[in-house]
């Protein structure tokens, strides 16, 4: 056993006792299970290194379009941390969290954000790949910090949209093309990379106490953005129609609230209504308010 197995172990222990209830911490399994399984596939047994803390397992962490909490000792014997979208679809999914679609949720991650210290930065960075199932490397493109991240989140989408093209520009030119190379290690990259996101990350000195308080801070801000909906089920939920009545008259054409008025004829010209489905956006507008406040009467 390693030295850096041994001080995962400890970071692991710390993680399961600030937050024991935590669906994430895979808590049905012995740390050493657990730890065995992680540090696996992250190569532990090499000088670099990751814990990964997300809904899947740790082999999926990395490509899956959920966001997860990663862990990785330093050579210099800090600790950094940080909670990444890492896939290409799951920087787009978190370009739409800071947009706000799910506004409620977007709320509470900035007032939870907000809570957390002012050390602590958004990055993003470029997710260099050699191999489909090699490990990436990851480099920093643009960078703010967490008390300034409302002001920056265009910037941050831009930058983020512009890593995501060049890097699919560069792979998928010939392989033979010497522009297709990584300038740092002069290997020929491989489409599976791209751009990989962090909302929040810092760094600490190996202390528990820090490292307790960081892994909370970051693990419940996990758990918000888990609770946003996947850009699939969002689409979903803005294209899921709702009935309404519509005036039959096409010059009328007034909608009526099913719930409140419950019309067969148009309340405005005197034609008969007939039932269509309107969109939550629509619905909203039309009547005030949103469709899943209504209450189903028998
Ligand atoms: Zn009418």
């Amino acid at each position: 056993m390693n030295r850096n197995h041994e001080k995962y172990r400890k970071l692991l222990e710390i993680a399961r006792r600030v937050r024991p209830d935590s669906k994430i911490l895979k808590m049905n399994r012995s740390v050493d299970e657990y730890l065995k399984g992680q540090l696996r596939h992250s190569g532990a047994y090499h000088s670099a290194s990751w814990l990964y803390f997300g809904i899947e397992e740790a082999e999926e962490c990395q490509k899956t379009i959920k966001p997860n909490v990663w862990v990785a000792l330093q050579e210099d014997g800090s600790v950094a941390i940080g909670l990444a979208f890492n896939a290409n679809p799951s920087v787009t999914w978190a370009a739409n969290i800071l947009k706000g679609y799910s506004a409620d949720v977007k709320e509470r991650l900035f007032a939870h954000l907000e809570s957390g210290g002012l050390d602590w930065k958004a990055v993003v960075q470029r997710r260099t790949k050699f191999h489909p199932s090699g490990r990436p490397i990851y480099t920093e493109e643009y960078s703010v910090l967490i008390s300034e991240l409302g002001g920056k989140i265009e910037e941050i989408i831009t930058q983020s949209i512009r890593v995501r093209d060049e890097y699919r520009a560069q792979a998928s030119l010939l392989k033979d093309d010497p522009r297709r190379c990584d300038k740092t290690t002069g290997k020929i990259i491989d489409p599976s990379g791209g751009v990989s996101f962090n909302l929040i990350e810092k760094r600490l000195p190996d202390d528990a106490e820090e490292f307790a308080k960081a892994f909370a801070f970051a693990h419940d801000a996990l758990e918000i953005c888990l609770k946003i909906k996947t850009p699939a089920q969002h689409k979903r939920e803005m294209n899921k129609k709702y009935n309404a009545w519509q005036c039959r008259s096409g010059n009328c054409k007034k909608l009526h609230d099913p719930v409140k008025t419950r019309v067969q004829v148009c309340e405005k010209c005197g034609t008969n209504t007939k039932p269509v489905g309107i969109t939550k956006e629509k619905w909203m507008e039309t009547f005030g308010y949103a469709p899943d406040e209504i209450e189903v009467k028998e």
